[in-house]
């Protein structure tokens, strides 16, 4: 086993890791060594084919289809340099305010996070897309919203020369979009923090992490770890984890912390969604342009749901309509017909849904829908189908109705349809790529597993930095807010590095 010594380690490299890794780069100017250490591997420009099952295995972990202890729904994170921000769309929102007020974490107020939002929003070039760039998916929905009065709004996104070619959640083959890959990490390594890919962090302990570095696979995308594979000892007198809500419970829990933090891999959430897509008569333009300019979030708080436009490729397509057959084929041959619209449940923490591990120390993500859950995708599932046929759809596929599909000739008895509807766990198919909590924010062990600042109660050395900090669920897409808490968790450390050095 080699042994390595830093002064700080992170471990992970997305929206928490990518952030905190450039905000306490400058300490490498006094001499500090920095690692960030990364399970995933680092692609080179040119390997970003936009290829949906190549890239889907190149930056997924379990290819985009980690499921759920009882199958019931599959979570998609990124696994590479740059973590989820490769394969995300970009959409940057701004923490809610009565969402950060319902967290109620002492010490955490809403103006400290939204200013420190505003920046990272800033800083990756967060805007309103012109209008080129909004495509016929895209002005759909906004049409058949505003004939209902919904109160439609524009995402900011966070791209750069943007040339629309729909493939955000595989990677942008034109390093537009300004995920950690393109704008934190370089900056950090500028100043000096190295990053090591495809090295996993298997144990975390008193001031020291073991670790293995994987060899490259043959006919594998990206480079080679800096490092020879192999075991390493890492000693690292400040230990930041930022592996994710799925992985940074589960290593803190393979570690043996689960004892004294008894909270540890509790409060999970991941805006459980689907997707329902309505077919026109005429060919819809959806595969150029940005896919994800609108959304409707007027019935986050009264029916726990949000809608976004969105573009998925025929692969996820078809895992994301129910039935099969002829039915299915039937919407899948119209696939350039397709508009749709994805359905996110504003889902809330439960005693039941939370991270543990296997005995191989792998994570195990149990999860059950809640009544509020699935009141949120049903009521989302039908407001979805109404904005289609406003906007002009001849059929519209709603998963969890009896018959998925709807004739425009049934529109009126939409209502009706949706009341005997009925959602399936493990029939419906539902997927979820914000999971969030494990390692959620508050006063001490017995609510908690951090302070508002990330630290590990009791263990001074040790900070937590990514999604896994959220008490409870966001409701809205979660990057930005990520970021403005890994600033504080990097400020923390700034302010502190004489002390714990
Ligand atoms: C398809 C998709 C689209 C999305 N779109 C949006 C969007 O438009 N807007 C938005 O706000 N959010 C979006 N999100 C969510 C957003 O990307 C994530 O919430 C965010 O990136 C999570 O940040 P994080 O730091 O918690 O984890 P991640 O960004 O997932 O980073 C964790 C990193 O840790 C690494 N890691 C894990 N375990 C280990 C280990 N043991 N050792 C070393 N490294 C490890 C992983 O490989 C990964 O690179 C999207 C997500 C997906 C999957
Ligand atoms: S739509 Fe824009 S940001 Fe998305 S993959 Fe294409 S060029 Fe990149």
């Amino acid at each position: 086993m080699k042994r390595i010594s830093y002064d700080i380690v992170i471990v992970g490299s997305g929206a928490g890791g990518g952030t905190v890794a450039q905000e306490l780069s400058p300490l490498c100017r006094q001499g500090l060594r920095i690692a960030v250490l990364e399970k995933g591997p680092r692609l080179r420009d040119d390997e970003f084919t936009g290829r949906e099952l190549e890239m889907a295995g190149a930056l997924y972990e379990d290819g985009g289809g980690f499921l759920t202890a009882d199958g019931t729904m599959t979570i998609a994170f990124g696994c590479a340099y740059g973590g989820s921000t490769v394969v995300y769309t970009g959409t940057s929102m701004l923490p809610p305010e009565r969402v950060i007020r319902r967290w109620d974490v002492p010490g955490l107020t809403h103006a400290d996070l939204d200013g420190r939002a505003r920046k990272f929003m800033a800083e990756n070039n967060a805007h309103l897309v012109e209008d080129g760039l909004i495509n016929e998916n895209n002005k759909l929905f906004v049409e058949g919203c505003r004939k209902l009065k919904y109160d439609v709004q524009q995402f900011p996104v966070n791209i750069k020369g943007c040339r629309g070619s729909s493939l955000c959640n595989l990677g942008c083959p034109n390093q537009a979009k300004q995920g950690t890959d393109r704008v934190q990490l370089p900056r950090a390594e500028q100043n000096g923090v190295e990053v090591v890919t495809r090295c996993e962090v298997l144990t975390v302990g008193e001031k020291t992490l073991a670790a293995r570095v994987a060899a490259k696979p043959a006919g594998a995308k990206g480079d080679p770890s800096p490092w020879e594979p192999g075991d390493y000892q890492i000693d690292a007198k400040i230990v930041v984890l930022s592996a994710g809500a799925v992985n940074t419970p589960a290593l803190l829990l393979r570690s043996g912390m689960g004892r004294s933090l008894p909270r540890l891999g509790y409060g999970f959430t991941s805006h459980p969604a689907f997707i329902i897509v309505g077919e026109h008569a005429r060919p819809i333009v959806n595969f150029v342009g940005h896919p994800k300019s609108y959304y409707v979030d007027q019935f986050a708080e009264s029916d726990r749901f949000v809608l976004e436009t969105c573009m998925y490729f025929p692969f996820i397509t078809a895992k994301s309509m129910a039935g099969f057959g002829e039915p299915h084929s039937a919407f899948m041959r119209a696939f350039p017909r397709l508009q749709m619209i994805l359905v996110l449940a504003c889902d809330e923490a439960d005693a039941h849904n939370r991270v543990t591990i296997d005995k191989a120390g792998r994570p195990v993500v149990h999860y059950r829908f809640q009544p509020k859950g699935i009141y949120g995708l049903m009521s989302g599932a039908y407001t979805a189908a109404k904005i289609l046929f406003a906007a002009g759809a001849v059929r519209v596929h709603m998963p969890v109705a009896r018959d998925p599909t709807i004739e425009a000739g049934d529109a009126g008895r939409l209502e009706e349809i949706a009341a005997a509807a009925e959602f399936r766990p493990g029939k419906t198919p539902v997927s979820a790529a914000h999971p969030q909590g494990g390692c959620g924010m508050g006063i001490g062990p017995s609510d908690s597993v951090t302070d508002s600042y990330g630290r590990v109660h009791g263990l001074p050395w040790l900070f937590v930095a990514d999604a896994s900090l959220f008490p409870n669920s966001l409701e809205i897409n979660p990057y930005v807010t990520i970021m403005a808490l890994a600033d504080r968790v990097a400020q923390r450390i700034r302010e502190e590095v004489p002390a714990l050095l």
